[in-house]
């Protein structure tokens, strides 16, 4: 069932939206641009725009930051995140106001922003003071010399996000990387800068020292360009082009970066599967956030065995999705993010129609319902002809396929650039876990949606092929944010001698120590 727009008025206070971009780094006068919400297609606000002079300053004043935020004692930066964790929680409506009124997406697509950035901040809150500790490695020999090994902040990380998850992208990236002791310059897109302003607000309310957070707002070149080009560290989610385009920078510049790419991702449903269970896994991985999820579904896989079952209640269910915009609760899919969004998603079903694809359900722009909305839509009969087959269409979009066995499934889900997730819906675990370790994806989710993946915050999350090179979450996804130094202290003797007798006696001593050290199993 589709619900027509309501009359709803999506604004937002002129003062609300002074006091958060007040935060951003800008000029006395800066240029402003007009922001338009998804949700009805009209102005929501006034945001300023950095200029990359105010990069500079700003990486300038992070800087100075610096070593009062790193000094402070892991424990202490953690209370500081953990306080803002119970701010935002406590503050969910007004954030989940502005997530919608940015992104058109519905309020428990918001909600999963939210639930992310709580789960990352009390995760690493509680963790990072364990992953940091410095850890004691054996010396040249034992007893004589040993070495500690640090994680030390890398510095001024820049964390540069898209439209899509602004809010958890962003969030999400900055805490873990201040609580690994960093300072950031953070650059979200800025059509959706509101609410990563209000997350900072409620950051610095929460006790975060000045200049240790700051934002900058502008077009991806020259601003976010400029953020790549001046900082010590990049935190990159966003397409693959435009990944390829900040690795290269990164390299010429030779700092690390961490980059989180597209994906087009499988889901696969082997015979075995409840299907119940599967077309309600397959209905949340397929249309959450209108398909514009990195990790969301866009092919499905369908053992032939139950291929024609599944399709027959797959249907059904997606023509019960209530699709619509409010600020409430209570609709399954709202809209696209833009007209250009909207263009891309109609180009490939189109392209998909015009080459021999038949389209099972949807297929539609539905401006009646929002400006940017487009039906939930099921295709078959795709093929490597076709843009839909292995680029990725970021909307609510999914082509079916059918297979005979794992074998082909597994060639089938393998059969992409991209290698972000894939999921697994089977009545036999054990089967589903062993097909795992075949599939070339970062992440795998075994009888439920990415949400299962995503939200085990303790495992990390990580990329293969044009998908990058990232670590979300986990332990590696806070010590990406460190570099490793070690020290080597000998507590006595040397370790070299001059002339041929005395060198000749150490090699010889030395050998003998190594062997009896091999024996004695203690290096
Ligand atoms: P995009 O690559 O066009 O833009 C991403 C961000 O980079 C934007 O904020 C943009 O303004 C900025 N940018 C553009 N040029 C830049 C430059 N030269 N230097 C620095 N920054 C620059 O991607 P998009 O369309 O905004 O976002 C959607 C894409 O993001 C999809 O491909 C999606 O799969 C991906 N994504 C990936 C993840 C993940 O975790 N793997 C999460 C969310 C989105």
């Amino acid at each position: 069932m589709h619900a027509t727009a309501t009359e709803t008025d999506f604004v937002l206070p002129s003062s609300r939206v002074a006091a958060l971009t007040a935060l951003v780094v800008c000029a006395t006068h800066p240029e402003r641009r007009t922001v338009l919400s998804p949700l009805s297609g009209r102005p929501l606000a006034q945001i300023p725009q950095s200029s990359p002079a105010d990069v500079a300053g700003a990486v300038g004043t992070a800087r100075s930051a610096a070593r009062q935020w790193r000094e402070l004692s892991p424990r202490r930066r953690a209370a500081i995140v953990l306080a803002f964790h119970d701010r935002l929680l406590a503050g969910r409506d007004e954030i989940l106001d502005l997530i919608q009124l940015e992104t058109g997406k519905t309020r428990a697509d918001a909600f999963e922003e939210v639930a992310e950035v709580a789960n990352v901040a009390r995760y690493y809150a509680r963790t990072a003071s364990a992953l940091l500790e410095p850890r004691r490695r054996r010396g040249v020999l034992p007893v004589v010399g040993y070495a500690t090994q640090s994680r030390l902040p890398r510095g001024v990380v820049g964390v540069v996000t898209p439209w899509n998850y602004p809010f958890a992208l962003s969030l999400g990236e900055a805490i873990t990387a201040l609580l690994a002791g960093n300072v950031v310059l953070l650059r979200p897109d800025p059509r959706t800068a509101l609410c990563v302003l209000w997350g900072v607000q409620q950051l610095i309310t929460a006790g975060l020292p000045a200049g240790v957070l700051q934002v900058v707002v502008g077009d991806g070149d020259p601003i976010g360009a400029a953020v790549v080009r001046c900082v010590d560290f990049i935190s990159f989610t966003g397409s693959t082009r435009t990944g390829r385009a900040v690795a290269a920078v990164a390299a010429e510049r030779m700092v690390g970066c961490s980059l989180e790419l597209g994906g087009k991702n499988a889901l696969y449903v082997r015979a075995d599967a409840a299907l119940p269970l599967a077309v309600d896994i397959a209905r949340r991985s397929v249309f959450t956030a209108a398909g514009q999820l990195c990790t969301h579904t866009e092919r499905l896989i369908l053992h032939k065995d139950i291929a024609e079952e599944f399709l027959r209640l797959f249907l059904a269910a997606v023509a019960e999705l209530r699709v619509g915009v409010a600020l409430d609760y209570g609709y399954d899919m709202g809209s696209l993010f833009g007209p250009e969004q909207l263009q891309r998603v109609i180009g490939h079903v189109e392209d998909a129609r015009r080459r021999g694809a038949r389209v099972l359900t949807g297929g539609r722009h539905r401006p009646e319902i929002g400006p940017w909305v487009y039906e939930p839509t099921v295709l078959e009969n795709v093929s490597a002809a076709m843009d839909l087959r292995d680029a990725e269409t970021f909307g609510p979009v999914v082509s079916v396929y059918r297979v005979a066995d794992d074998d082909a499934a597994v060639r089938l889900i393998n059969d992409s650039d991209y290698g972000l997730h894939a999921t697994i819906v089977s009545g036999d675990r054990t089967a589903a876990r062993a097909l795992a370790p075949l599939l070339r994806t970062g992440t795998v989710s075994i009888n439920e949606s990415f949400a299962a993946s995503w939200g085990a915050v303790g495992a990390t999350m990580g990329a293969r092929g044009d998908s990058g090179t990232g670590y979300r979450h986990g332990p590696e996804g806070l010590l990406a944010y460190t570099v490793v130094q070690s020290v080597a202290e000998q507590r006595a003797g040397r370790l070299g001698v001059r002339g041929a007798d005395g060198q000749r006696r150490f090699a010889d001593w030395f050998s003998r120590a190594l062997v009896a050290a091999r024996r004695g199993g203690l290096h």
